[in-house]
């Protein structure tokens, strides 16, 4: 057996500049040769999870078939490596706290002093080698969260150098770092490079590569200066990561600098001469879709740009552009802030402009009304429509109010005291909340549910059992089941545990389906997700 390698991908000079896509692509690449890889992120926060955390602020929330609440760059390993990972595989300050404290408290630590050095390091060494042997893959990376230099993460290369002290030819460092080029100079500067290199050197660790992130090609000079001053051992060894039109290119972008084979000789790792084409073929539809294909996502949205939205929905964006590049077609995506339906109703006709609407999953009362508006046009105007949680509790909503003229129908989340609550709480939900116990308490992770034979849903699937991922407090209330299916509304996916409803559809529309579990975790670049997929195709049929 050959022993597990690991490889650590720590960021210099700023955040944002594509740590978890560099992490994620040199799993891909590694992956195209036939190595068995998994992927850890740490995360230097306090929180235990990102479950807490608002999203704006930190991004999209990803959640893994074992119900941990993440940081998105696992969605990255996940769509990257095509494979699930785990709870094992996510650390935060928070958790590696929260055992030790749990560990001293049980007396395992023997009556020692325990220590912030050496016992917190040590914890995260002992996770990342559990990961390792549950995953057993052939190459773990790692990704610190963070920038070198900052307080936040020392600990954690703190770890990663005791682990390369003790298995030298075990462990290797990846440098992510970024190249500005000042608009006054107009000249690539590899200064700040140095710099975060000589902020590495402190904590003990020397880079083997860096991959030297900028909005261009880098040059020789550069690239001898940057393997000169930073003690790398070739200039070889200093990777280029200019902006690239897709993430998934990057994967080839590397290939194309033997990135895959310089790796393997550092590490010692075998890798196949022949290489799995999949990757390529995949980047080949992406490249070929052309049809374009306008769709809105419709939310309650916080003033913020497409920047932010774009991170906060990161999953549910990937999962469109899996579906339309697998058609050919290619996705132009429109924001739309439900607010501005509820202080001009009559805004809702814009939707019409559109082959497809998504309403994303989401919390609280803001935008509501403006949602469930948009939603009544879009049965009514036969718009294709996918509901992602919140936006299948919200048709379920807009269904019972107008079509069975349930008035005031509402969710528990917003009106309690409403007649008719079609989405309601179930008993143990109820106790957390009155509790104020929020973190990681809500119905998370993989739940089964079995599909209604011959539904649109079923036919996408081509299976009559699927599993998928939940996050959500509340559920559709069965006390409505009946009076809904015989106006027509399908209850076409149900978790057979506990009879809670997981899909809805519209059999009288092209397209018009709301699932209580978010479907985009599980879409692939080379697995798009069924449901999407479904989407797209009836908003190619739309436009002809
Ligand atoms: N707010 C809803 C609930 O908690 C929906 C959650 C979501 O869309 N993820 O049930």
């Amino acid at each position: 057996m050959l022993r597990t390698k690991y490889l650590f991908v720590v960021g210099g000079v700023l955040s944002g500049v594509g740590k978890g896509i560099t992490a994620a692509s040199i799993g891909r690449m590694l992956a195209n040769r036939g190595l068995k890889v998994s992927a850890i992120k740490i995360d230097p926060y306090i929180n235990v999870d990102a479950g807490t955390m608002n999203p704006v602020e930190h991004g999209e929330v990803f959640v893994t078939d074992d119900g941990d609440e993440t940081d998105q760059d696992i969605g990255n390993y996940e769509r990257f490596l095509d494979t699930d990972i785990t709870s094992v595989n996510y650390l935060t300050t928070g958790r590696v706290y929260q055992s030790v404290i749990q560990k001293e408290r049980s007396m395992k630590y023997r009556g020692h002093c325990v220590q912030v050095v050496p016992h917190i390091p040590l914890e995260v060494v002992e996770r990342i080698k559990a990961a390792a042997a549950a995953t057993r893959a052939q190459l773990v990376i790692v990704e610190v969260g963070g920038t070198v230099g900052e307080y936040e993460n020392i600990l954690f290369l703190e770890a990663a150098r005791m682990m390369k002290l003790a298995t030298p030819d075990d462990v290797g460092f990846v440098l992510v770092s970024y190249l500005p080029i000042p608009s006054h100079l107009g000249e690539m500067k590899t200064k700040p490079t140095q710099h975060a290199v000589r902020a590495l050197n402190n904590s003990g660790v020397q880079p083997d590569f860096i991959v030297a992130r900028g909005k261009d090609e880098l040059d020789k000079p550069r690239r001898e200066k940057l393997a000169y001053f930073c003690s790398l051992r070739s200039e070889d060894d200093v990777i280029a990561a200019p902006d690239v039109g897709s993430i998934y290119e990057v994967p080839a972008l590397f290939e194309r600098q033997h990135f895959p084979e310089l790796l393997a000789k550092r590490l010692k790792l075998r890798l196949r001469d022949k290489k799995n084409r999949q990757w390529h073929h995949f980047l080949q539809r992406l490249h070929g879709a052309a049809t374009p294909v306008k769709i809105a996502v419709v939310g309650k949205y916080f003033g913020s740009g497409n920047y932010t939205l774009a991170d906060s929905y990161i999953s549910v964006i990937e999962a469109i552009k899996h579906a339309a590049w697998s058609l050919g077609a290619r996705p132009e995506l429109t924001w739309i802030d439900s607010e501005e339906f509820e202080a001009n109703s009559g805004r809702v006709r814009e939707l019409k402009n559109y082959q497809a609407v998504i309403v994303p999953g989401g919390f609280g009362t803001r935008g509501i009304e403006g949602i469930i508006s948009a939603i009544k046009f879009i049965r009514e105007q036969s718009i294709p429509y996918l509901g992602l949680c919140y936006g299948m509790q919200l048709a379920c909503i807009e269904f019972a109010r107008h079509v069975l003229h349930f008035e005031g129908a509402h969710t528990v989340e917003c009106r309690p005291d409403s007649p008719y609550l079609v989405i309601n709480v179930n008993p143990a939900q109820a106790k957390n909340i009155r509790e104020d116990r929020y973190g990681g308490t809500m119905r998370l992770g993989a739940y089964r549910c079995q599909l209604k034979p011959k539904t649109k849903v079923q036919k996408l699937y081509r299976a009559t059992e699927v599993s998928e991922r939940h996050r959500h407090r509340y559920e559709f209330n069965n006390d409505f089941r009946t009076k809904m299916e015989e106006a027509g509304f399908g209850v076409v996916g149900v978790n057979p545990e506990a009879n809670l409803v997981e899909i809805i559809e519209l059999a009288n529309h092209p397209y018009f389906v709301g699932t209580q579990f978010h479907p985009e975790f599980k879409s692939r670049p080379l697995h798009p997700h069924p449901l999407f997929v479904g989407l797209i195709k009836a908003a190619l049929v739309r436009q002809q």
